[in-house]
């Protein structure tokens, strides 16, 4: 019997009754370390108290009117987004894949708003993730995402992650943008080097089109920068946010600059939620802890902290781990077994992981984490390696024996 709710996740079987930072707490009061952070979505750790303050704050005034009003904290939220980055101009959402609808949406229309509407396909890469709406499957293209659920949204070409050459040769006449993640996260935690950043803002100047960055999970400080294109110097055109920007409450920003945004006039675009007063509240909250001084200072030095220590695990347990990667606090372990031996290891040990593609565990912890917390998550990550080894030890003796 299928049940009520619509089993499309196959659910571990624990579930949470109280968070604080990077803690969970089950309904036996056992205490898990929560190094995944609902996917890069609790980016101050739970129950943070500013946050709980700006929500509380906001909800005894008022929750929800519509965007046909102006909205005041969406307002302040926009400016301060603007201050910071590339941006001229905001368009709230309440999930990622809706920033990248719209960001998909305002690259079409760019090109349409100038007179050139054939002009609307999107080059985009394998093992990229941008959301689970028809378009932003089809933009991924990924056949565990798009299976069953054809006739898939026309206007997306996509090339092998790293091949300049078919990068190259997918640019045509009907070229609107090109659509990266500057760190891939689903797909395994894979960093686009800097240089291949800039080599794309390159191509796109050259050809007229646009450069669209997807950071609903790279941005918001979880590399050590408030975006993680910020590394490379370069601006994109159009860019989607949303994960940690609401620190857990749903929020999604599709970002742009004028020129880009040409297109999106009055009725062109609209959303029930997006931007509501109580998502605004929170999410300039967030933004404004993000921003506090030596905030991203601490990201970085815990990455680093963090990485070297998963440097040494890897070295330590060669049979267990193959490799480290990622930028900033947005980390990979690339597993020599399949990556759910480990992951049940570890979460046995009451450390949450979060899977990744390409036999990879993403490291996630709150951008505020702390050192004795990292200490922690390293004590258990040893047991399960042990652990992990062992059983993989028996395993081979097992096959050598039959
Ligand atoms: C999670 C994610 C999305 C989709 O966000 P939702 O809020 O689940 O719709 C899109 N792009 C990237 C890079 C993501 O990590």
């Amino acid at each position: 019997m299928i049940t009520p709710v619509m089993p499309t996740y196959a659910r571990a079987p624990i579930s949470f009754t109280r968070g604080e930072g990077p803690w969970l707490f089950d309904e036996d009061g056992q205490r898990y370390l929560d190094f995944g952070s609902g996917v890069a979505v609790n980016a101050l750790g739970h129950a943070h108290p500013a946050l709980v303050e700006a929500l509380t704050e906001q909800a005894r005034r008022l929750w929800h009117v519509s965007n046909i009003y102006r909205i005041p904290e969406q307002e302040a939220l926009a400016e301060r987004l603007i201050e910071e980055t590339f941006a001229d101009t905001v368009f709230f959402t309440n999930s990622g894949a809706e920033a990248m609808e719209c960001a998909i949406k305002t690259a079409r229309k760019y090109h349409s708003h100038h007179g050139s509407p054939e002009r609307h396909r999107i080059i985009t890469f394998e093992g990229s993730f941008h959301g689970r709406t028809l378009a932003t499957i089809a933009a991924a293209g990924a056949e565990k995402l798009t299976d069953g659920f054809g006739p898939m949204l026309d206007g997306f070409d996509h090339v092998p992650f790293g091949d300049h050459e078919a990068l190259n040769h997918a640019i045509g006449d009907q070229t609107a943008a090109i659509l990266i993640e500057p760190v891939q996260g689903e797909g395994g935690v894979r960093p686009v080097p800097e240089q291949c950043l800039k080599g794309l803002r390159d191509l796109c100047d050259q050809h007229g089109i646009l450069l669209i960055l997807d950071e609903v999970q790279s941005g918001m400080g979880r590399t050590g920068k408030l975006f993680a294109h910020e590394w490379s110097g370069i601006e994109p055109d159009i860019m989607g946010a949303a994960k940690g920007i609401g620190g857990g409450f749903p929020l999604g920003a599709c970002l742009a600059t004028e020129a880009a945004a040409a297109g999106m006039l009055a009725g062109s675009h609209g959303s029930t939620y997006g931007g509501n007063p109580l998502a605004s509240a929170v999410g300039l909250k967030v933004l404004e802890t993000v921003l506090e001084d030596g905030f991203l200072d601490h990201v970085s030095r815990m990455s680093g902290l963090l990485r070297q220590k998963l440097e040494g695990l890897a070295a330590s347990w060669p049979e267990v781990l193959t490799e480290v990667r990622g930028e900033g606090l947005l980390l990979g372990l690339r597993c020599k077994r399949p990556s759910a031996e480990l992951l049940q290891a570890v979460r046995d040990e009451r450390l949450l992981l979060i899977p990744a593609g390409d036999n990879v565990l993403r490291v996630i912890p709150p951008l505020n984490v702390q050192p004795d917390e990292i200490a922690a998550a390293m004590e258990a990550l040893e047991r399960a390696c042990a652990k992990a080894a062992q059983i993989s030890e028996e395993r081979q003796l097992e096959e050598a024996r039959t």
